[in-house]
């Protein structure tokens, strides 16, 4: 029997790259069957405020999986961002995202031989993200952070949970409690008391700004790394440089009854309805999906026909040797996927 789970494809390059991933799962014969939700920019301009119909809320609450492509958030001004606003409403604290090199996507540190694998969990729900900004004056503005106890703790013990589960043997939490001690304090704190529960697993803290340093210069020092909400995200976007950029990120919103599976990029509105984005990080995401829900040999099997294909030197504009091979768009790059099905990367897989 078919699983169910709710596809929203999103704004800008979403329906693009949603469209290719979908049928490199279908060419895979992927045991899914999809409910396309009304869910995004228009839907919230036409007087939804969550973003989403009733009905894409209802059926995302039964299927308990959102697979989804980026939606659109006016910088400064205007709505309240739905990607926020999703996460929120149903609880998926715990952002996982896995970062690593891939053959064929030349890094400054592939080229010198330095792999990287490595993964972020960022706080999802709280800190600087519950948007409790005013103004003051017209010339002061005054923002809230907010971190828990109950908040710190769920995520940091998903942080130990998923590095045993990857047989990981390290796992780092990176904060500002030099600075911000009763917010970050308060987050320390909490990992230093779970990673007592976790003996197996070295646990250790630095301040974000030395974590970045030593991610830029030595970024296999990590296998992973715990933080709150807005470091997290600036830092995970950081690691998606280190791997060849946002088109390699890709993300995990897990929460107890809801997971959303995303890209960490967004709509991408400089390239939207060319035809010529990655799809490689929302396919990336649907893997990580495909893991989750149990379907591990359609996951391994995608998997490698991606990693085979970027060995040839397949690549879209974004990366790759243009002067080697002429750019792919989308739906070739996809077609080349299709066609490598069955085959393995020169690791093995
Ligand atoms: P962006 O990630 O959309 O784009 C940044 C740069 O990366 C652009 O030059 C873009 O062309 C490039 N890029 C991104 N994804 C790409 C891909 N798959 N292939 C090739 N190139 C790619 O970031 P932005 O411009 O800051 O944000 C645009 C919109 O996306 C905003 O409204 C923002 O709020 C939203 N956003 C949504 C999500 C989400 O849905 N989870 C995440 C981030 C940003």
């Amino acid at each position: 029997m078919k699983t169910k789970i709710a596809v929203a494809q999103g704004d800008g390059i979403g329906p693009e790259i949603m469209d290719a991933v979908l049928r490199i799962f279908k060419a895979n014969d992927v045991q899914l069957e999809y409910e396309f939700v009304e869910m995004g920019k228009s839907y919230f301009d036409a007087g939804h405020s969550t973003g989403m119909t009733a009905a894409a809320k209802e059926a995302i609450e039964k299927y308990g999986i959102l697979f989804k492509g980026p939606m659109e958030t006016p910088k400064g001004k205007g709505v309240k961002s739905i990607n926020v606003t999703a996460r929120k409403v149903w609880n998926t604290y715990a952002n996982q995202r896995d970062f690593r090199t891939l053959n064929g996507v030349d890094t400054v540190f592939s080229k010198a031989g330095i792999p990287i694998n490595l993964t972020i969990i960022r706080e999802n729900i709280e800190d600087t993200y519950g948007g409790i900004e005013h103004l003051l004056t017209y010339d002061v503005a005054v923002g809230r952070r907010i971190i828990t106890r109950p908040g710190s703790e769920q995520v940091i013990r998903y942080a130990f949970e998923m590095v045993r589960r990857k047989g990981y043997k390290k796992l780092a939490c990176g904060h500002k409690a030099n600075i911000m001690k009763l917010t970050d304090g308060l987050f320390l704190e909490v990992f230093q008391q779970v990673a007592k529960e976790y003996p197996d697993i070295e646990a250790s803290d630095i301040i974000v700004d030395d974590l970045c340093m030593k991610l830029v210069s030595k970024p296999q020092m990590f296998e992973a790394i715990v933080l709150t909400n807005l470091q997290g995200d600036i830092v995970s976007d950081l690691c998606a440089g280190l791997v060849g950029g946002l088109g390699f990120a890709p993300s995990a919103n897990i929460g107890d009854n809801i997971s959303i599976f995303e890209a960490v990029h967004g709509t991408a509105p400089d390239i939207a309805g060319r035809g010529i984005a990655n799809p490689t990080a929302l396919l990336l995401s649907g893997i990580g999906m495909l893991r989750f829900l149990g379907y591990s040999a359609n996951a391994a099997a995608i998997e490698n026909a991606l990693l085979y294909t970027l060995e040839q030197g397949a690549h879209t504009g974004d990366f790759g040797d243009k002067t080697a091979t002429p750019s792919l768009g989308t739906d070739a790059f996809a077609d080349a996927i299709i066609a490598n099905l069955g085959k393995l990367p020169a690791d093995g897989g």
